[in-house]
Formats: structure tokens, sequence, C-alpha cells
């Protein structure tokens, strides 16, 4: 089954339907997890501008083509079993979910249950589509990573390790929520010189960052069993957008020796539908040849078929007073999926290579992706270098990092010529006051 033809859903034409469901036809078929219009918690696909209630879907016995375990899965309030029964399941449901929202195909369109299936995608909420079990955050663009370290570190950015091996740190799933929710200004300790002494105040450098995450599938390797590049490629179940909401002044003062740790875990926000790896499958690009200077990876780090996904990302700021005077929000960069130079593969397969287990529902992200260009940086850090260089919004305010009151938006679309543009929707949040 292709994707070629349509759907007979209002707003889900080919090309990815008009409107708000534009980036959402049936080439994507993002999975997630939601509530309301008097339905508990339980899983959806979005398709144009509606969603698709997987719950009803397998009650009707619509889905009666998959596996019974598919369909037990699928009757879940999150996506965790899914998630695990791996690639087989995930593509057999892809097709059959493709098969049943053609334009040629009636199965679903003419069934008495399609009417209450589809609802619209405005009137409920989006809920984490699956339980975190584990998150990781890696440091993967090497933009960033050169800017980040120039700054304190202006001769030798990049530490001895970073080209060999994706550098990350064990996050805190606990506080990883759904697009949507509004982040609390952290309390934290902060110093005025280098070396202390510190005092207990709110954050004053409150920061986002743009990143995309990947969301573990496939059954959980045991502990001590590796995963390899390869492998890796079958572990990843689909994409999120993902901003990692961080305390820079905190992070200053606490990230040595072990890296960034109350800086980082107060909270950390996903766009909340799934964009699948089946979807993103012709949006993928050859891992570039390392350049001349560069290392090679080691060979566990190594596979012909590696790849980057062309995701195109946008981060917009919005302030109080913007949205009061009726003001549209402000893009502030843009960078790609292809700016990374360590694959997501390579990041999981690196994460395995002690033998730590990975289980169905752990979250990756990729660190900060920022590109080449001064407009193509992921964060108020860099875009801002340290708040030396200020951003103006259009209310006449300037940002060296995040205001109370202050929302920001992540975009992102998979794009590639001649093919349909994938949404991967929104991933929003507001800046709440210090509690
Ligand atoms: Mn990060």
């Amino acid at each position: 089954m292709t994707a070629s033809g349509g759907s007979w859903v209002v707003g889900a034409s080919s090309s990815g339907g008009e409107g708000r469901g534009e980036g959402f036809g049936l080439a994507n078929l993002p999975m997630g997890a939601w509530s309301g219009e008097g339905r508990g918690a339980r899983l959806g696909v979005r398709i144009g501008d509606s969603i698709l209630d997987l719950h009803r879907c397998v009650e009707s016995g619509v889905l009666a083509r998959l596996d019974g375990r598919i369909q037990d899965a699928l009757a879940k309030s999150v996506l965790n079993d899914f998630l695990g029964l791996g690639q087989g399941a995930w593509s057999a449901t892809r097709s059959e979910l493709q098969r049943l929202l053609s334009a040629s195909c009636g199965d679903l369109r003419d069934a008495p249950v399609a009417k209450d299936a589809l609802l619209p995608a405005w009137g409920i909420t989006m809920r984490l589509p699956c339980e975190i079990g584990d998150y990781t955050d890696f440091y993967a663009s090497i933009h960033h990573a050169t800017n980040v370290g120039s700054m304190f570190r202006p001769t030798n950015p990049l530490m001895p390790n970073w080209k060999h091996l994706p550098v990350g740190y064990h996050g805190r799933a606990s506080t990883v929520v759904a697009s949507g929710a509004a982040v609390r200004r952290p309390m934290g300790q902060t110093v005025q010189a280098d070396d202390g002494p510190p005092s207990l105040t709110a954050c004053r450098l409150l920061d986002y960052e743009l990143e995309l995450g990947a969301i573990v599938g496939g059954q959980a390797n045991d502990i001590g069993q590796r995963v390899s590049v390869a492998e890796a490629a079958g572990r990843i179940f689909g994409h999120v957008l993902l901003n990692d909401w961080s305390a820079r002044d905190l992070q200053k003062w606490e990230y040595q020796p072990l890296g960034p740790f109350t800086a980082k875990n107060f909270m950390t926000s996903i766009s909340p539908w799934i964009v699948t790896a089946d979807a993103l499958a012709p949006y993928r690009v050859p891992v570039p040849p390392r350049g001349d200077g560069d290392p090679q990876p080691l060979d566990y780090l190594r596979w012909d078929g590696d790849f980057l996904l062309d995701v195109r990302f946008e981060v917009a700021i919005s302030s109080a007073s913007m949205r009061e005077r009726g003001m549209p929000e402000m893009v502030v960069s843009r960078s790609r999926g292809t700016d990374l130079w360590w694959s997501m593969n390579q990041m999981l397969a690196h994460h395995t290579v002690s033998g730590c287990r990975m289980r169905p529902g752990d979250l990756i992200g990729s660190g900060t992706i920022s590109g080449a260009g001064e407009d193509e940086r992921g964060c108020l850090l860099e875009l801002t270098w340290r708040g030396t260089k200020p951003i103006t919004l259009p209310d006449g305010t300037e940002r060296k990092f995040l205001q109370d009151g202050d929302e920001v938006i992540v975009r992102g679309s998979a794009v590639r010529d001649g093919l349909p543009r994938l949404s991967f929707g929104e991933c929003r949040g507001f800046v709440l006051p210090v509690a």
C-alpha cells in the first residue's frame, strides 16, 4: 500500500491537506496518546485535521486484519506495549491504517463506527505518547558544541573525545512533559564570581534547546547485550521535537565534573505526535563522510547504511506583550536534522556499547541542533552569544534569555523534493514565574 491517491478524510489530501492539517497526510500518520470528548486516555493517529481513535477502531473490529497482539496494544492508553512489539508490527499497522484511510477503500469510511472514530484534532488534549522509562540527552551537533565550547575555551572548543564518541548525559524522565505544559522558572545555586560563593536564587538565564527526540522501541536488549548501529535503526520507533529547557546560570556553577544536574532536570518538553521511522524512511540522507582532518569513528560506530533525517526546524518566541498586542510570534532561528554530526543510530549504539539496556519508551535527545549560520543557532546561549548580542522582539523588548510570560514554539517538518511535507506539529511551552 502506498501513500499515493489521497485519503477520504476531509483535510488530508495526498499532498498532506490544507491549513492546520497540512503535513498530516497519508504519508505521515503519526501516533500519539490523547483524551477528551468524554473519552479517557487512549491512542490515536493524526490524519489531516482529524484524529483517529484507535481504541474505538479496535472495539468495533475495524482493525480485525491485524494480529490480536497488535490490537490489544492499540487499545491501551500509552504506546509502550505497541513499541515493544517491534518493527514487523509497526509496519503492518502502518500499512493497514494507510489502506483503511485511503480514498480507494471503504472498509472504515463506510463502517458505522467511522463517524465516531474520527474527531477534530482541536477539541482534545494531547498527552505523553508513552511512559518515558529513561531519558538520555546527547550533544551531537558540531556547530552547537563548537559555539558553546568556544565561549569557554576559545582556542580549544571541542574536547578531545567529541569526534570519537557521541557525548551525552542521563537526563530525568519524570519531568518529560507533552507540548503545552508551562515551564516554571527554577530555583537553584548561582554565583556572581566563577568560584562562588553561591546563593539560592531564581534562575536568571533561562534557555530553551531545540532538539530532535527518538522514541526507543523493539524488544529490550538484555543487560550486557550491545546494539549495533545497524540494529539501532530497528530499535527506533519514531521521532519527536524536543525542547530541553536549560538554566544556564545553574549549569555554569554545577556542571563540573559530572555534567548538568538541576540545570536540566526541571522540565523537558516533547511534541505529542511520534512521526514514525517508517514514514521518515524516504527523508533519510546518508551520513556525510568525515572531513580530511577528522578521525574515522571506531568500527562499532560505523555502518554503511547509516543516515540523518532531513527535518527542517524553526524556533519562534512570543512574549506576553506581543500576544496582548496581537503580534505574531517571531521566528528566531532555523536549522536542520542534517546539521547533526552523529546519527541517532550511532547515539543508540554508543549508549549500549557498555551493555546498557534500552527499553521500549526510552527517550533519546540529539542535543541542541545548530547550523553553521548565525541565524541557525538552536538556543539563546548561542543565538545571543551568552547575552552579549541580544535579539529584539517585535514589541521592542530585548532578549538575552527567556523572561516570564515568554512562549517558545518549536516546529519541524521532514522535507524532500517531490515528496509531501511531513509535519511534526509543534512543541510549545510558556515560562511561568518562579514559585
Ligand atoms: Mn540538551
